[in-house]
């Protein structure tokens, strides 16, 4: 039976070989998937630079842009003009202003 911690799906297997011609069977972690944009869907770039930035890692810098005119917007006319996909995010930017 193999271990435990090696019974997943983010583990593959990997095969090696070793002098005279041994084969063996290693395992390695997959890679990480990148960081996507929850609204668009598209990759983030330069995620690890961008850690002190409201959103980062969730949002990609165009949907960010959108968020925080609606953010500014809604804080004198209401959230009732706001898109419903974009209302968690503005309610969370408008408690930072
Ligand atoms: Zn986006």
């Amino acid at each position: 039976m193999v271990v435990r911690s090696k019974r997943t799906s983010a583990v593959r297997k990997v095969a090696k070989r070793l002098a005279k011609g041994v084969k063996i069977q290693r395992t390695r972690r997959k890679a990480k998937g990148k960081y996507r944009c929850a609204l668009c869907g598209r990759t983030i770039k330069h995620e690890g630079k961008m850690h002190g930035r409201l959103f980062a890692g969730q949002l990609c810098h165009r949907c960010l842009d959108r968020v925080l005119r609606y953010a500014v917007r809604a804080k004198s006319e209401g959230i009732d003009n706001v898109p419903i996909s974009l209302r968690p995010y503005v309610e969370v930017a408008m408690k930072r202003f």
